[in-house]
């Protein structure tokens, strides 16, 4: 099946009514069937639990899944599971801020330890290995620059080092980019944005496979708790019906806008990697497949000027969060990096006239037309 079709019909379980939608099973107790396993919410395997895990694997090309309330619970549970005092990470540099709060805040008490990688290709990462390097952890394209990391070629080093090689797809969606098929063990995503895309739904998933991996989680997950009911569980599996629709317009959109926003007078660079003129343009032509996302920075040339064009928005909405139907825009200098000095911010990229934008499935005219009277 091609991923339209698998968003709409993967999964779903018909059995019980002559119904088209899979019937919201509410039970935390089933009874019990000798020989049968038992089911129960914090196993992980009630009836629309095993659906959208279906659904989610197909659309990964994964074989094992496990479903969380948060994106942050679907990164710590992973982390944790596979990690014990001693063991090294190397990190990509650019990485979700809750990522590196728990991190900061989780590692050195457990004795786990971690460094860096600012570079985006195999060479950099096989620069910065450790002898107790246990994993791989990268993100692309990453937050908010929307730099590209070569994942094939990152993959190949921790298959030949015997590491374990872990994504945050977020940003890309299963519909443009499939790690998996590059090579990487475990992919992660916070369904909270293009997932659940309408930005009313908390979730996070874990996929693989690699069923080895997939039991080391799920022990931990099952101790640690962090499972969904079957209502938001049923809503996912509604989202999920419309993901390649939604992305595929947002794709679209968000080129048309980072081509505007590029030749606006107003704007001194944009980051999008549909753009031939982003550094890692070549790279994410040939692991995103069907598109570069729906989310793209630039930079003011006045950086004074970004609070009263915040101000001057009429249709697109200030807001931290990504992946919805509607265009938010942040300022991350503000928002998500506002704990950083200035130089460290700097360092890292991020100036005070940076934007995000998490472009929404509007028609792209009234987006355009807002954005060039907001920046005057
Ligand atoms: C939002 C986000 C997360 C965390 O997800 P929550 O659902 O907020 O816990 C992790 N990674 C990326 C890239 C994100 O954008």
């Amino acid at each position: 099946m091609k991923p339209s079709t698998s968003c709409v019909h993967a999964g779903a379980d018909l059995r019980y009514t002559r119904g088209v939608n899979t019937p919201i099973h509410p039970s935390s107790a089933f009874t019990t069937s000798s020989g049968q396993p038992n089911l129960y919410p914090r196993y992980y395997n009630t009836p629309n639990q095993e659906v959208v895990v279906r659904k989610l694997c197909q659309l990964e090309k994964a074989t094992e899944g496990i479903l969380f309330a948060s994106g942050m619970a679907a990164v710590s549970t992973t982390l944790l599971s596979l990690l014990q005092q001693g063991d090294h990470v190397l990190f990509a540099e650019q990485l979700y801020g809750g990522t590196l709060h728990l991190l900061n805040s989780e590692f050195e008490k457990r004795g786990i330890s971690y460094s860096f990688v600012r570079g985006t290709t195999a060479e950099d990462f096989a620069a910065a290995l450790h002898p107790k390097t246990k994993i791989i952890y990268i993100e692309s394209p990453s937050n908010p620059l929307l730099q590209v990391l070569d994942i094939a070629q990152i993959a190949a080093l921790g298959r030949e080092r015997k590491l374990i090689t872990i994504i945050d797809n977020t940003f890309a969606s299963p519909i443009n980019q499939n790690p998996m098929e590059l090579g990487i063990d475990i992919v992660i995503h916070s369904g909270t944005k293009y997932l659940g895309g309408h930005s009313d739904l908390s979730f996070g998933a874990v996929l693989t496979a690699n069923t080895a991996l997939y039991e080391l989680v799920y022990h931990t997950a099952v101790n640690y708790g962090g499972n969904l009911n079957a209502l938001d569980l049923y809503l996912i599996e509604r989202s999920l019906k419309t993901l390649a629709l939604r992305v595929e317009r947002q794709n679209q959109n968000a080129l048309e806008l980072a081509h505007f926003l590029s030749q606006h007078p107003k704007v001194r660079q944009v980051n999008y990697p549909g753009l031939t003129t982003h550094p890692g343009h070549e790279i994410a032509q040939k692991q995103m497949k069907k598109g570069f996302g729906g989310m793209l920075s630039f930079v003011l040339k006045e950086e004074a000027e970004v609070n009263s064009f915040m101000e001057r928005l009429q249709v697109v909405l200030p807001a931290l969060s990504l992946g919805g139907v509607e265009t938010l825009v942040c300022i991350p200098a503000q928002t998500s990096h506002v704990k950083l000095t200035k130089q460290e911010r700097a360092e890292l990229g991020i100036s005070d006239g940076l934007l995000r934008l998490s472009v929404g499935i509007e028609a792209p005219e009234d987006l355009m037309e807002d954005l060039a009277q907001a920046l005057g």
